[in-house]
């Protein structure tokens, strides 16, 4: 049993003045493995007294010294990898091939935020005027749980690099990984108060530092109805935000497609993150001229892949984070047999042999309408629906045929009209035949998949403001 009782402000770990208790589960064996006390308004209001106290000095920090600090900040990210690995297996059910993603990538987001510092010009001039990039002021990160050190180091990382001071809010659900990556960040020797860590619940925490006029920007990243919540709270002050939210990516099988490779790929970017992912691409588009042999190849990719403890290598999809997204997965494949969907494989409760554990059964469904509520809502697991296309012209329709617009997906044996493809997405990246991740692009969505991007230039200037000065 592990009990955070603890949250970091002004440089030191403390006793939060709330006292609200919330209890942390294994999802693979719903067993109870802690509990974290929870910070209250007032917690939140001291860490951001404290960020703000630590502003002045901070942003007049030379590109130098910030560089000097992400690189620190990184290696003592790097130090505990092994502890941090075992903590989201433990209390988010990952499984080790994301694992073995994410703590490194959570480190490396220092350092790549270090290399565009290195290149980056705050200063330019625009015929009489000199334009300074100044840093906004505190401002406050509030992340989900589906990949907690991450989300906390790359906004962190970003933020740090353009001078601004941080309140950070983790999602409650992530204690004991927000203990450990805090441990790591201290260890880092920054200045008190630069970054503040508050255990604490969105309703309480998160909503005081969306409405303090201290915070001059909010960088969120989670679901679109608290998003929405987030921006009504920050008009009042008119808050910056950087908002990264939900999406329904198309994952488009054109007609020319290799299908030996192209269906894996559109498996695993189906499934990634055992669903609990943003970015899946859970709308499969297929071309009707070869749904007959697209169909019996995701079945059996499907069949092959392995649910279960995150203890075993093999495994692929993991549990669901809590009893409640559990319970809400169920539903939407029911709702699924409900509107008339054909069930491929999965279907409602536990994979076979599976007794405890918020697992999931992969699930896809074939013959599913666009206009289905499994196509257009998010459901934030393993459930994939098929949508059959005539032409490419239609895939296209379909494919930004939704609220959303995070990631979209297309598999052909044509580079050239994949690339045509790919710029009709409405979305904010288009991944074409499973290339990878590249961090220094933009990241962030178009339509209701939020405001704004994240990573690299793009991302530090939504922390910056210009100052022009006209002489
Ligand atoms: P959530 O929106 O419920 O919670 C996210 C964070 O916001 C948590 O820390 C939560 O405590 C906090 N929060 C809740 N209510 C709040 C309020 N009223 N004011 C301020 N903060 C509040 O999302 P979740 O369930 O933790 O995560 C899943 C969602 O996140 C999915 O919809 C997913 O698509 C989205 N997501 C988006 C991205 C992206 O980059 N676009 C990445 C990962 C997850």
């Amino acid at each position: 049993m592990r009990n955070i009782t603890e949250i970091y402000i002004d440089g030191a770990f403390v006793t939060p003045h709330g006292e609200e208790i919330a209890e942390l589960f294994n999802p693979s064996t719903e067993e109870k493995i802690g509990t974290v006390r929870l910070g209250d308004r007032e917690d939140a209001q001291a860490a951001i007294a404290a960020a703000k106290r630590a502003f002045p000095a901070f942003s007049r920090t030379s590109k130098a010294e910030r560089i000097d600090m992400l690189q620190r900040l990184a290696a003592a990210v790097s130090a505990r990898a092994g502890e941090m690995t075992a903590a989201m297996a433990e209390e988010y059910g990952a499984p080790q091939y994301f694992t073995g993603f994410s703590v490194p990538y959570a480190a490396s987001a220092f350092l790549k935020m270090a290399e565009v510092l290195e290149t980056y010009d705050f200063t330019r001039v625009i015929g009489r005027a000199e334009v300074t990039m100044q840093p906004l002021g505190v401002v406050a990160a509030i992340t989900p749980w589906n990949s907690n050190y991450g989300f906390i180091c790359a906004k962190l990382a970003t933020a740090l690099a353009a001078g601004c001071t941080v309140v950070i809010k983790p999602s409650e659900m992530s204690a004991i990984q927000t203990q450990l990556i805090t441990e790591c960040l201290h260890e880092a020797g920054l200045p008190k108060g630069v970054f503040n860590i508050v255990n604490g619940r969105g309703d309480v925490v998160g909503a005081e530092f969306s409405a303090h006029p201290d915070i001059a920007k909010v960088s969120f990243t989670g679901s679109t109805a608290v998003g929405k919540q987030i921006l009504r709270s920050g008009a009042e002050t008119l808050k910056r935000v950087t908002l990264e939210l939900g999406g329904k990516g198309p994952n488009i099988i054109l007609d020319d497609a290799d299908l030996d490779s192209a269906i894996p790929t559109v498996l695993m970017m189906g499934l990634a993150n055992s669903g609990q992912a943003c970015i899946a691409g859970t709308r499969i588009l297929a071309p009707e001229s070869r749904m007959a042999e697209i169909l019996p190849r995701l079945k059996a990719g499907a069949e092959a892949i392995k649910t279960g403890d995150p203890s075993d290598p093999e495994v692929k999809v993991g549990p669901m984070v809590s009893q409640k997204q559990y319970d809400r997965v169920q539903s939407y494949i029911r709702l699924g047999e409900e509107e008339g969907a054909e069930l491929l494989i999965g279907g409602p409760g536990r994979p076979e042999g599976l007794e405890r554990g918020w697992f999931v059964r992969p699930t896809i469904f074939a013959n599913v309408h666009n206009g289905m509520r499994i196509a257009r809502e998010e459901i934030f697991g393993p459930v994939l629906s098929v949508i059959p296309y005539r032409d490419e012209e239609d895939a296209i329709r379909i494919a930004n045929d939704t609220s959303y617009g995070l990631q979209a997906y297309v598999h052909s044996s044509d580079p050239a009209r994949a690339k045509r493809v790919a710029e009709q997405m409405e979305s904010g990246r288009v991944v074409i035949n499973g290339a990878p991740h590249e961090p220094l692009a933009p990241f962030g969505g178009f339509k209701q998949s939020g405001i704004g991007r994240e990573f690299g230039v793009f991302g530090l200037e939504a922390f910056l403001e210009p100052r022009a000065i006209l002489a």
